[in-house]
């Protein structure tokens, strides 16, 4: 029994500088691993070309200020009074039919500036139709959806209403038009008038904005100005609202990028 103890000894040895050696190689990788680690790629519009001059607009476009990270849905709402830091009226050479439109700042010169190269691509039939809406107009605008269900069947509880207007419409300080960073497009003239696209007043409307140039050109091409689509098919359940093909939402060129490429919602970016 001796013998075979000693016999055994050198095994055991080399057995374990063997384990010795694998946990020290693997520390020094570690190690290694943690110095070097390469700062991750920021996207910015030296990643991209344009036809228009985006040089006044370089700047905001590739903002990575938290801020424009801010999540709003019914998970997340702004509350009744909250409002952007600022807010500007946009060109109305911008906007649908010349109506009022504001939007938070940033936002407002990033959207023109997309607009603008659109038109320079040869797109010249994209409007803003809706921006920033403060908390009373959603609370109107809710209201007035929970009246025309109301009228449309009068067996219904309220509960029940404003469960199937909340498919639709955001509810009162749940809206992320309230934090003035995102856009409501349209295409005029060319779609029918008779549905309200692009305003968010029918379910319908993802129809009509969904087969145009300018949206196969804004899958492509938005987040190169920083922004996403926010409300994509089939993303329901992530986002909380059925697919609207005309909403975007500015969260500056590098998030834009990021969210664009891994195919994610902004809930499954920022989680
Ligand atoms: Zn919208």
């Amino acid at each position: 029994m001796k013998e075979l103890n000693i016999a055994k000894k050198p095994f055991i040895i080399s057995a374990a500088v063997f384990v010795l050696a694998l946990a020290f190689a693997f520390t020094l990788g570690f190690v290694i691993r943690g110095c070097d680690v390469t700062p991750p790629k920021t996207y910015t519009t030296e990643d991209f070309t344009y036809m228009s001059d985006i040089s006044s607009v370089k700047d905001i476009l590739n903002t990575t200020n938290e801020k424009y990270l801010l999540l709003v849905n019914k998970k997340n709402p702004l509350g009744e009074t909250y409002a952007p830091e600022s807010v500007i009226d946009v060109d109305k050479a911008y906007t649908l039919y010349e109506k009022g439109v504001q939007l938070e700042s940033a936002t407002a010169q990033a959207a023109i500036a997309m607009i603008n190269e659109m038109r320079a691509q040869g797109i010249d039939n994209v409007y803003i139709t809706s921006g920033y809406r403060d908390y009373a107009y959603q609370k109107k605008l809710f209201d007035n959806y929970m009246y025309a269900e109301w009228q449309k069947d009068k067996t219904l509880t309220e509960a029940e209403r404003e469960e199937k207007v909340r498919q639709y419409s955001a509810y009162p300080g749940e809206s992320e038009h309230q934090s003035g960073l995102c856009v409501d497009f349209f295409v005029a003239p060319g779609m029918s008038e008779l549905v309200n696209y692009g305003s968010e007043t029918e379910k319908t409307n993802d129809i009509g904005f969904a087969e145009t140039e300018a949206f196969e050109w804004l899958k492509e091409n938005a987040h190169k100005f920083g922004f996403i689509l926010r409300y994509p098919d089939g993303k329901e359940g992530e986002t909380g609202y059925s697919y609207e093909s005309w909403h975007y939402r500015f969260v500056g060129i590098d998030a834009a990028t990021k969210i664009h490429e891994s195919g994610k919602t902004l809930e499954g970016w920022l989680e």
